[in-house]
């Protein structure tokens, strides 16, 4: 099938490079010139395992365009995985959606189907549809699909390939059978709906995802008061098949561009209709204090930050991933360097955003052994690979004083301390 998809982010590229490699025809059109111009050099703009192989291994059949015309004009099937950012009252911009709709609406010559695979509020898909068959050439017909993403970063190829479900949010037999066509060679099972319970399954699903999370981290909380360790809670709990392993990792809260983002959105569509989503509520307050928890912990030790060389392991929202959009860490940065330390920040894929952000106000550091050289503290914000296989005793060795804050409990306390660290986790008692 031809089809055109507007965005090339972690979503729009990972969906195009999968489709393509299950023999569609993909064009990709963004905004932004400069994506566009490494893209047609062959350098993939984001860091996503698996995507530049894939990318390369499909080339004849991707394309990376600035023209919508050419993308838009003669597809069968147009997606819309622009970003949808939060507005400082936690409802959701869509800018970036009506762009991309009208530029749907002006280039656009056959009947296609437009499908919304960015998360947007529950009514967007119907709203696009009124717009299009308003706006768009009298002659051709829209059907507009809700076809959200659950996708995570760092995982996204695999996670297109495999998912657990396609949700199809449809209002005609065209759509449903035109959108199974074009899944047909992922052989994925499917949940197929009306728009708007489309649209609510996104956010049901990602704030259900943020609950659990905010909810294991209370229960982190608990433990420390009462002598538990969160570890063993946290498996005793997730082998219950009704409860599930997965986001049951204790640590100093949920970041990235979704999870946060869409918990406020939810809580602000319910309370557009006056109801108080008070669960959701709660999680987002949760995740809010548990950000600030490994300062809290440090100052216990050394007082302040003033003048104190701070090393931070992992920038990034977490592992397999350079995006640090809400990530904990930098909030954490912005804070120590406020309060008067000198930061150390070592990330082996988004040092360029951190140095980006904040400039001569950090060093950035290509190892973690130089990151934590002569540091009075050391904050682990990111379980990367190379954090979990570090050898202990160079905190040790290579730290003035070896305080370990670990927000991801990525170390055993026991051979942390072994170690001659003073080592500090999430939700396991101390001296442990
Ligand atoms: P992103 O910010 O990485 O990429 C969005 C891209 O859209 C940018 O390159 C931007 O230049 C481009 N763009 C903006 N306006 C455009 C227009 N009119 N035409 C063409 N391109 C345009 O976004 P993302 O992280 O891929 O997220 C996209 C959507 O998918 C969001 O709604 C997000 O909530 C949702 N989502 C994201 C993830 C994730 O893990 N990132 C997972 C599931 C769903």
């Amino acid at each position: 099938m031809k089809i055109a998809i507007a965005g090339t982010g972690y979503v729009g590229l990972v969906t195009a490079a999968c489709l393509a490699d299950k023999g569609h025809d993909v064009t990709c059109v963004d905004v932004n010139e400069e994506k566009i111009r490494l893209l047609n050099e062959g350098i993939v703009p984001i860091y996503e395992p698996g995507l530049d192989s894939l990318i390369q291994r499909n080339g004849v059949r991707l394309r990376f365009t600035t023209n919508d015309v050419e993308a838009y004009q003669r597809a069968e099937v147009i997606m819309i995985a622009v970003g949808t950012p939060p507005q400082p009252d936690g409802s959701v911009r869509l800018d970036d959606v009506w762009g991309a709709l009208r530029r749907i609406a002006g280039a656009a010559e056959r009947d296609c189907l437009v499908v919304i695979k960015s998360t947007v509020p529950v009514g967007t898909g119907d709203e696009a549809a009124r717009f299009l068959a308003e706006n768009g050439r009298p002659e051709v017909k829209f059907d507009v699909v809700s076809n959200p993403e659950f996708l995570s970063q760092g995982t996204a190829v695999r996670d297109t390939l495999q998912a657990p479900r396609i949700v199809l949010g449809v209002d005609s037999d065209r759509a449903e059978r035109v959108m199974k066509e074009l899944y047909a060679p992922f052989a994925l099972p499917y949940v197929v709906t009306d728009r708007r319970s489309a649209e609510m399954i996104k956010y049901a699903a990602n704030v259900f995802l943020a609950l659990k999370i905010s909810y294991i981290n209370e229960i982190a909380n608990v433990c420390e008061l009462v002598g538990a360790d969160i570890q063993a809670v946290a498996e005793g709990i997730g082998m219950d098949p009704r409860i599930g392993r997965r986001f049951l990792r204790a640590g100093v809260g949920y970041g990235g561009s979704c999870l946060p983002k869409d918990a406020n959105a939810l809580y602000s569509l319910a309370a557009s209709h006056g109801y108080s989503l008070k669960t959701v509520w709660a999680a987002i307050d949760v995740n809010e204090k548990q950000k600030w928890k490994l300062l809290d912990k440090a100052r216990l030790h050394i007082g302040d930050f003033r003048n104190r060389t701070v090393a931070v392991l992992g920038a990034a929202f977490k592992p397999g991933t350079d995006d640090v959009r809400e990530s904990p860490a930098l909030a954490n940065i912005e804070r120590l360097i406020a309060e008067g330390a000198d930061v150390r920040v070592w990330d082996p894929a988004a040092l360029g955003h951190v140095s980006r952000r904040f400039g001569d106000a950090v060093v950035c550091c290509e190892t973690i052994e130089e990151a934590i050289r002569g540091a009075d503290v050391c904050f682990i914000f990111t379980e990367w690979p190379a954090v979990l296989q570090f050898d202990l005793h160079c905190y040790k060795t290579l730290m003035k004083t070896p305080l370990v804050v670990d927000g991801r409990n990525c170390y055993d306390p026991k051979a942390a301390e072994a170690a001659g660290l003073i080592y500090e986790s999430i939700g396991r008692p101390v001296g442990h």
